[in-house]
C-alpha cells in the first residue's frame, strides 16, 4: 500500500508538472506574439524614400506611399520599434494625393528625428497611419535614392558617444519580402578623425579680412576660436579648428580665400571632422561707420532657435547690441542671407564666360560659403570642381550635413564694437559656450 501511494503522488507530481510547462510555454507564445504585434503584421505596401539626410543632429525622410486606402486617415507618424516592440513616435508632415502620400519629417532642416536620444541596440524605422476607426498600419520604407546609408556618431556626452548606422535593410516574410530601414546603435569610442564641433576662425594666410589701424580681423578671430575650443572642451566637447594661426600668410598660402576648397582648405576639414556643428567667427566691415552690434547668419530652411540663443547671450553678456543692419534681418541678432536674382544671373554669366556650365543656385541657396557648402546636398553645396579657380568641396555631395553659423562679433571701424571685441573676450566666449551647453549639450 504505501508503496502504491509513493507512485500515485509521483504520478501526479509529473502529471502537475507537465501541466505547468504546457501553461508556461502558452503564456511564453502568447505574450511574444503580442510582443510581435507590430513586426510581424507590417504591410506589404511599401513607402519610397525620396530623399534622406541628417543635418546637424536630426535624420531627415521624405518619401511617398502610393495604392492605399487614403480616405480616413486620422494621422501619420514616423515611428522607430526596436526589437521589444517600444516605439518612438515621431510627428510627420504630409499630404493626401488621391491614393498616395508624400510624407516627411520636417519643413526644416534642422529638425525631424533627433538621433541623440535614441539607445543602444536595433530599431527599425516605420510610417505608422492611424485611421478615423483607430486602426493602426505600420509601412516600411524602400530607398529611392543614389544616396550611400549614414554612419552617425553622436555628441560627445560625459566622455561617451555611440555610433548610429541608418541602413536599409531586407526582411523575408512568409509572403515576400519588406526593404525597412534599421537603425543600429552601439557605444563605440569616437574614431580619431570625427569631432563634435568645428571652428573656424575667419580669413587667415594672405587674407587678413577686416582691418582697421594695426587690428587685422585674421588674428582677432584666431584668438577668439582658440579660446572657445579650450571653453567647449571644458564642457566635455572634442573641437578641431580650420586653421591653427600658423599658416603661410604669403600670397601662395592654402588658406588664401580662394582655395578653401582643397583638401586642407577649411571646408574640407570640416567635413572630414564630420561634425555636428560648425561656428564660423568673423568681425565685420563697412567703409562707413553707420552700422553696430552682433548678427548670427544661419542656414535658410532651419530652425533658428540656435542662432537666436547665440545672439541673445553675445548681447546679454558680452556688453554688445544686436546688430543694427537691417539687411537679410529675421529676428534681433539673427540674419538669412540667400542668393539674390541678380546675384545668380551673375554667376551663370561668369560661369559661361569662363566656359564652364553654371551652378545649381536658387534663392533659398545660402550666400555664405561656410554656411552653404559644409551642408553638402542638403544646404545646396556647389564647388564640385567644375570651376578651377574654386578647387573642389570633397563633401558637396554628402547627405550628412555640418549644421553651421557664422558669427560676425562687431564692427571693427566702430569704437563701441571694437573696444567691446577687444577687451570683453570671456564675456563673448562665456556667452556662446552657453548657448552650446543649452542646445547641444542638455538638450
Ligand atoms: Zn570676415
Amino acid at each position: 500500500m504505501v508503496k502504491r501511494r509513493k507512485l500515485n503522488i509521483l504520478g501526479l507530481f509529473l502529471v502537475v508538472c507537465i501541466l505547468v510547462t504546457i501553461v508556461v510555454i502558452g503564456i511564453y507564445f502568447y505574450t511574444y506574439q503580442q510582443k510581435r504585434k507590430i513586426l510581424s503584421n507590417i504591410e506589404l505596401k511599401i513607402a519610397n524614400v525620396n530623399k534622406y539626410f541628417v543635418y546637424g543632429t536630426h535624420l531627415n525622410i521624405e518619401c511617398t506611399l502610393s495604392g492605399i486606402e487614403t480616405s480616413n486617415i486620422k494621422d501619420i507618424k514616423f515611428t522607430l520599434v526596436d526589437l521589444l516592440e517600444n516605439e518612438k513616435e515621431y510627428n510627420s508632415i504630409y499630404e493626401i494625393n488621391g491614393d498616395e502620400v508624400n510624407v516627411k519629417t520636417s519643413n526644416l532642416i534642422n529638425e525631424g528625428i533627433y538621433l541623440e536620444d535614441i539607445e543602444c541596440g536595433k530599431h527599425f524605422l516605420f510610417l505608422k497611419i492611424t485611421y478615423f476607426n483607430d486602426q493602426e498600419k505600420y509601412y516600411s520604407m524602400s530607398n529611392n535614392t543614389s544616396y550611400p546609408e549614414i554612419e552617425y556618431y553622436t555628441i560627445t556626452r560625459d566622455n561617451l558617444n555611440k555610433r548610429i548606422n541608418i541602413e536599409f535593410d531586407k526582411f523575408k516574410l512568409d509572403n515576400g519580402e519588406i526593404t525597412y530601414i534599421k537603425f543600429n546603435v552601439a557605444r563605440v569610442r569616437l574614431p580619431a578623425s570625427v569631432y563634435d564641433i568645428s571652428i573656424d576662425p575667419g580669413h587667415g594666410g594672405s587674407d587678413p579680412g577686416a582691418v582697421y589701424k594695426q587690428y587685422k580681423e585674421s588674428e582677432i578671430v584666431m584668438k577668439y576660436s582658440i579660446e572657445l575650443k579650450k571653453a567647449l572642451e571644458n564642457i566635455g566637447l572634442k573641437v578641431v579648428l580650420t586653421r591653427d594661426g600658423t599658416e603661410d600668410t604669403s600670397k601662395t598660402s592654402k588658406f588664401n580665400v580662394y582655395s578653401v576648397y582643397d583638401f586642407d582648405g577649411r571646408v574640407n576639414i570640416v567635413g572630414r571632422a564630420r561634425a555636428k556643428y560648425n561656428l564660423s567667427i568673423h568681425v565685420n566691415s563697412l567703409d562707413t561707420n553707420t552700422l553696430s552690434g552682433t548678427e548670427i547668419y544661419a542656414p535658410s530652411k532651419a530652425s533658428l532657435d540656435i542662432a537666436q540663443s547665440l545672439a541673445d547671450n553675445i548681447v546679454n553678456m558680452a556688453n554688445t547690441t544686436y546688430s543694427t543692419r537691417d539687411t537679410d534681418k529675421v529676428s534681433n541678432g539673427v540674419y538669412v542671407r540667400t542668393f539674390t536674382e541678380n546675384e545668380i544671373t551673375e554667376s551663370a554669366k561668369n560661369a559661361r564666360k569662363k566656359g564652364f556650365e553654371p551652378y545649381n543656385i536658387t534663392t533659398s541657396t545660402p550666400y555664405l560659403y561656410m554656411i552653404r557648402e559644409v551642408g553638402g546636398m542638403i544646404t545646396g553645396a556647389y564647388i564640385d570642381g567644375r570651376n578651377k579657380d574654386y578647387g573642389t568641396n570633397l563633401y558637396c555631395n554628402s547627405n550628412i550635413g555640418v549644421e553651421s553659423y557664422l558669427i560676425e562679433l562687431g564692427y571693427i571701424i566702430n569704437k563701441t564694437d571694437l573696444s567691446n571685441m577687444l577687451n570683453n573676450e570671456s564675456s563673448y566666449i562665456e556667452a556662446i559656450t552657453k548657448s552650446i551647453q543649452e542646445y547641444v549639450c542638455e538638450r
